[in-house]
């Protein structure tokens, strides 16, 4: 009995078509279904239009478009996006010029700043740019083009250790002083919390956060002597970095969350090398050759400089 109920089970996964997967998981015929598919490109093509007619990600507010984080931070667009907006708990700089992001990156900021206000009351959370309504280039960026960088300013104390406000970022010295405020400190207490808060989110993983190398010091020692939960620690010391190039962030967090799950084959989680880059490391040799011979020195030397790295850095 029990045989021919397997046996009836059995055929049933085969005779329909969308329990075929399910119903032959893990078996051999599973994966050669699967590495049937993987290598019939009609298969794929089948698959990505059926893919396609369902919208990814959350719809937006007006319900119109499919929110979407499409290419990368550095070359990238944004659909159907939401837009950030002040209250109690967080102050958005003036003027607002890139308010938008993913539902994702958005409700995550709101919610730390929540967080931090609830524990600490009074705290405001300084945001800068996120993102434009559609995504694409923004001054004085690299990045952001995406909907899943934000620019995010410190908490300040006073010299008693009072809860205090400022409306622009100000760069913080080794010593932990505002530059230009120095009856202002870094609130390590404040920072610490909202670091913690955003990489413990609920709904969203946080991918980076960009931070000067002093500042992450501070923002680490202060969690290992409080005790923090070992395992928060060590996804902060990795999430948390000076990058290599650019702005050592001194004066803001740049936080960047990862792609939403669902949105993988869309959203490209780190930036690639500019197309430029891309073309000098495609170049052969003779080209090399060629274009130094032709003085067209900058564009060579570009290409000697390419070709000595083993990997072009991205930012
Ligand atoms: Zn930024």
């Amino acid at each position: 009995m029990r045989a021919r109920l397997f046996a009836l089970g059995a055929s049933f996964a085969i005779l329909t078509s969308s329990g075929l997967a399910l119903g032959l998981q893990g078996s051999p015929a599973a994966e050669r279904a699967r590495s049937d598919a993987a290598a019939d490109p009609s298969a794929k093509a089948k698959a990505g239009k059926e893919s396609s007619k369902q919208p990814r990600g959350r719809p937006a507010r007006d319900g119109s478009q499919p929110t979407l984080s499409i290419g990368s931070p550095t070359r990238g667009r944004l659909s159907g996006a939401h837009e950030l907006e002040s209250r109690d708990a967080l102050l958005l700089r003036k003027p607002a010029r890139a308010p938008f992001g993913l539902p994702e990156l958005v409700g995550m900021l709101s919610r730390a700043a929540e967080r931090v206000r609830g524990r600490y009351p009074g705290s405001v959370l300084l945001v800068g740019d996120l993102s434009s309504k559609q995504g694409g280039p923004i001054a004085g960026h690299r990045s952001h083009e995406s909907g899943r960088d934000a620019d995010v300013g410190f908490y300040f104390v006073d010299r008693r250790g009072k809860v205090q406000k400022t409306d622009r970022f100000l760069s913080v010295l080794e010593n932990g002083r505002a530059k230009d405020r120095p009856e202002l400190a870094f609130d390590e207490r404040r920072n610490w919390a909202l670091v913690q808060a955003w990489l413990t989110d609920p709904k969203t993983r946080v991918q980076h956060i960009f931070v000067s190398k002093a500042l992450r010091s501070r923002l680490l020692a202060y969690a290992r002597a409080g005790g923090v939960y070992v395992p928060v620690l060590h996804r902060a010391a990795l999430a948390l970095k000076q990058p290599s190039r650019g702005l050592s962030h001194d004066d803001h967090f740049h936080v960047r969350i990862a792609c939403p799950p669902g949105q993988r084959d869309v959203c490209q989680a780190e930036p690639q090398p500019s197309r430029r880059k891309q073309r000098v490391r495609r170049a052969k040799p003779e080209r090399i050759a060629q274009l130094r011979e032709s003085g067209a020195s900058a564009a060579a030397g570009d290409v000697a400089r390419t070709e000595s790295l083993a990997l072009v850095k991205t930012r």
